[in-house]
């Protein structure tokens, strides 16, 4: 018999998170919704358990290392071990944006939440990845806006943090070869969620697809790349 499989999410009380959650529940996996605000995050845990899915909430605000660190101990009373990590949680706050007048607060705010969030959640959950049987995945939700040959222009505080978020996808990768941990990063394309809006092309089914593909199927051999609808992409 196969050990329960677990995954973290964060940032999963909606959006692409909250599908990630969704589809990997389906797939038998036990899964953990990262949110920073608990009403909000019981309330998805709830809905997947109404589905019929095995899924808990837990508090989860990656831009504050008390919270992170508290998040471990309270997974540890509840698993063993951990398969997967998926970084989801992400803001955007410069809409547009322009790099002559980019507002410092407004970096650093982003780089907090996109890029230095992600690393802390590896850093404090490795112990746990450590002790998955099957080989433990990470993956860190980036954007085609992280991509360096994309002429598109973007919101430059955003685009500077998914790059960055590629880079740090890159140096775990590097650090864990030997430990049997895969790390990727992946660009969703542009889905219908808060921050994607109304106008963009995908649902958030497609915008996991690829996610939980590197989660489940994907060869555990595949790490320190940047994918796109299950392909490797330049970045
Ligand atoms: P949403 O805005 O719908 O969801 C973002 C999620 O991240 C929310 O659950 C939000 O929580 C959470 N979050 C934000 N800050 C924190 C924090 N400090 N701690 C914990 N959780 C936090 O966005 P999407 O679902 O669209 O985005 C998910 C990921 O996909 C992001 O990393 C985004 O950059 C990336 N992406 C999205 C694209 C798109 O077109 N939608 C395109 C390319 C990449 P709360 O509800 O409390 O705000």
């Amino acid at each position: 018999t196969h050990p329960q499989r677990t995954a973290l999410i964060t940032g999963a009380n909606k959006g692409i998170g909250k599908e990630i959650a969704r589809q990997l529940a389906q797939r038998g996996f036990t899964v953990f919704i990262g949110a920073r605000d608990m009403a909000k995050g019981r309330e998805a845990s709830e809905e997947l358990c109404q589905e019929g899915y095995d899924a808990t909430c837990i508090h989860l605000d990656v831009t504050d290392p008390v919270s992170i660190r508290t998040a471990c101990g309270t997974f540890s009373q509840q698993a063993d071990h951990l398969d997967v990590l998926v970084n989801n949680a992400g803001v955007l706050e410069d809409h547009g944006g322009d790099i002559l007048t980019l507002n410092a607060e407004m970096l650093d705010r982003t780089l907090k939440a996109n890029v230095t969030g992600p690393i802390l959640v590896i850093q404090d959950f490795l112990e746990h990845l450590q002790k998955s049987k099957s080989g433990a995945r990470i993956i860190n939700v980036s954007s085609g806006a992280g991509a360096l040959n994309d002429m598109t222009t973007y919101a430059p505080a955003y685009s500077i943090s998914k790059t960055a978020l590629n880079a740090v996808t890159r140096q775990f990768a590097g650090a864990l070869r030997g430990e049997n941990i895969a790390v990727n990063c992946v660009d969703p394309g542009w889905v219908r969620t808060d921050m994607g809006g109304s106008n963009a092309s995908r649902p958030v089914g497609k915008g996991a697809e690829t996610i939980v593909w590197l989660a489940t199927e994907a060869p555990q051999s595949e790490t320190g790349k940047f994918w796109h609808d299950k392909k490797e992409v330049d970045w």
